[in-house]
């Protein structure tokens, strides 16, 4: 056993190579915060909150404003009883999911570093790789062909498209666009929550050639619109997937009972990373496929999600692109990323990842 000694956090701001753009706002440059526990043998574990204002409201500054909470009750608990001191966590940081996501992955991380395995052994070992989507964001129906070419030729099979962020008719063109330049691409689309029913369907009938290729439709309407999406499966002949509706185990069997969504978007930064494995499992026990996503997040929460999607095995949609739109590497380690292949079997001691010299000095 080995008890914590000392937790830490600081502002962990990533440039983007290019806004990354959703319905409900954009990204220029990840605001994120960096935690670091520490055991007394020294041992340091590291996690990543990953606000994202547009989709979730959380701000860095509240993640750096509700973090001190926590330091005081987990300093002397022991590491080993890692569900016990991620419930202290909980307590004090249930309103801020990406607070708690960010101090649950570096305990787990130092856990798993001090016993000298990986976490994605400790999720289970399954597979050993995933392949993953990359995102087109929002913008202009030029920049979406041209992402589109580009993500082809690099190997990805399936693309994560932003819509609702502009009217039907130009999120059509953008998707008409995007499937002459990337005809054997698969379509996800994701509304963040953007639309009604009625005008998802009117995308989809609008769509033309590319609906032939739409493969899911990621929630359409709003969060507490469960009826929306029911309708939007139903009548629109594609499996939709609840991301901002499902934040919780309690949301994803609502939902399944609901019949409301056949696919969940699971990400730790949403909901924490225990209530996300929760979720996981949940969704399993329904019957339901998953998704394994996040928010605009460095090799350092997406390396411990793909651990769990990998780990527990069968994640059916894979979507760990972010790391890829990131201008600057300030980390080292974590998963090993070629175009869509994301390894993790290669994964010594926790996630892997650890901030570079040069991320550490400035
Ligand atoms: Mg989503």
């Amino acid at each position: 056993m080995s008890a914590i000694t000392d937790l830490r956090a600081r502002a962990f701001d990533v440039p983007l190579t290019e806004p990354f753009g959703i319905a409900t706002g954009q990204q220029a440059v990840a605001r994120n915060v960096l935690v670091e526990v520490e055991l007394e043998d020294g041992t340091i574990g590291l996690g990543e909150a990953a606000p994202f204002p547009a989709v979730n409201g959380e701000t860095q500054e509240q993640v750096l404003g509700a973090l001190p909470a926590v330091m005081g009750p987990l300093v002397g608990l022991e590491v080993g009883r890692y569900r016990a001191v991620a419930e202290v966590a909980h307590d004090a940081l249930q309103a801020t999911p990406s607070a708690l996501a960010a101090v649950e992955t570096a305990l787990l991380d130092a856990l798993a570093r001090h016993r000298g395995l990986s976490l994605w052994s400790f999720f289970g070992g399954a597979e050993g790789s995933l392949q993953t989507d990359i995102t087109v964001p929002t913008g202009t129906a030029e920049a979406a062909a041209a992402a589109a070419r580009r993500a082809v030729a690099a190997g990805f099979q399936s693309l994560k498209v932003k819509v609702g962020g502009t009217d039907v008719d130009d999120d059509a063109r953008r998707l008409r666009a995007i499937h002459a330049a990337a005809p054997d691409a698969a379509l996800i689309l994701d509304a963040n929550a953007a639309f009604d029913a009625r005008d998802a369907l009117r995308l989809l009938d609008a769509a033309g050639p590319a609906r032939q290729r739409v493969a899911l439709f990621e929630q359409p309407t709003a969060r507490e619109d469960w009826e929306g999406l029911e309708e939007v499966q139903r009548d629109g002949g594609v499996p939709v997937a609840a991301d901002e509706s499902a934040r919780s185990p309690a949301d994803v069997a609502g939902l399944a009972r609901a019949g409301a969504a056949r696919v969940i978007n699971v990400k730790i930064t949403k909901s924490g990373l225990l209530a996300a494995w929760q979720m996981m499992l949940t969704a399993r026990a329904h019957g339901l496929d998953l998704m394994i996503g996040g928010m605009v997040e460095t090799e350092l929460c997406m390396s411990t999600s793909a651990c769990l999607a990998a780990g527990l095995g069968g994640v059916r949609y894979v979507d760990l692109d972010t790391p890829l739109f990131m201008a600057e590497r300030p980390l080292r380690g974590g998963f090993e990323q070629r175009g869509p292949s994301v390894r993790v079997d290669g994964i010594e001691r926790g996630h892997g990842v650890t901030v570079s010299d040069d991320a550490a000095s400035r």
